[in-house]
């Protein structure tokens, strides 16, 4: 059955990966690439960046910096593959947690301020 690259339209034959007329990736059933995708270290990454936004009180960035250790590791079983990624999620989930501890401080001290707890 023909199929046709959804950027120019030209013909392909099947075992084709590569458009000819426009060099456009054609996407395909590829089981060697879904083997290589690192779901932890992309949701890692994910959470890590979601952790800047709403971090409640560092508690995100650290099921961030898990999920991205897990990811690390488990990029060795993929050749490498999510290793950035997970590296970054680290990062940003470690800076999240400090971010958070750090709200978490200025927070006490300003509820000891107004006298509703003291610590
Ligand atoms: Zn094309």
């Amino acid at each position: 059955m023909a199929k046709f690259c959804p950027n120019c339209g030209a013909e392909l034959q099947d075992e084709q990966d590569i458009c000819v007329k426009c060099g456009k990736m054609v996407k395909k059933n590829n089981n060697q690439a879904s083997n290589n995708k690192n779901t932890l270290a992309t949701t890692g990454f994910v959470i890590a960046i979601v952790s800047l936004f709403i971090n409640y009180a560092g508690v995100v960035g650290l099921v961030a910096t898990i999920i991205s250790a897990i990811g690390l590791t488990k990029s060795k079983n993929y050749n490498g593959a999510g290793k950035g990624l997970a590296i970054a999620g680290l990062i940003i989930g470690i800076v999240s947690i400090i971010y958070g501890i750090y709200s978490i401080t200025v927070l006490v001290d300003a509820l000891n301020e107004l006298s509703i707890i003291t610590l």
